[in-house]
């Protein structure tokens, strides 16, 4: 099912891990609502980035199914509010974020992560922090700002 010009729900809230480990990732309504938010600003990333595929690694994620990847507890993932991707063809993970922190795109958490670029949004009624942090390695700290 499409919910912006370029993106499915399906694309939005399939698991690898929950595939692989039988696990339900099933997004219900109020999550797809939220992704509808995200592939919007999706869309406007992808424009962005001169109309280029946007390769979702990982979006919506369920309770259950981000304890398995050991994602936070807050994880915006679990709410349907953030996007885990690629975008090869424009540049690496660090030129992505660089693009997307120049521009004028409302998000409360941009994130260049070690493969990948996180982009979460605010929970409705709170103010989007337009905070940018970098992550070297799975154990590594938060990093304030977007460290090529
Ligand atoms: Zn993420």
């Amino acid at each position: 099912m499409k919910i912006s010009e370029h993106l499915t729900l399906e694309e939005l809230s399939f698991s690898e891990a929950a595939a692989r480990l039988g696990l339900d990732n099933t997004p219900g309504p109020i999550v797809i609502t939220n992704l509808g938010l995200v592939a919007a600003v999706m869309e406007r990333v992808r424009t962005l980035l001169g109309g280029r595929p946007i390769v979702v690694h990982s979006g919506y994620r369920s309770a259950e199914v981000n304890r398995a990847v050991g994602g936070v507890v807050t994880s915006a993932h679990c709410f349907g509010l953030a996007c885990d991707f690629v975008c090869p063809t424009f540049g690496t993970p660090a030129e992505v974020a660089l693009a997307i922190l120049k521009s004028d795109i409302e998000y409360d958490q941009l994130i260049l992560e070690y493969g990948w670029v996180h982009v979460g949004l605010a929970q409705e009624g709170l103010l989007s922090r337009r905070e940018a942090l970098t992550k070297r390695s799975p154990g590594a700290a938060y990093v304030s700002g977007i460290r090529a």
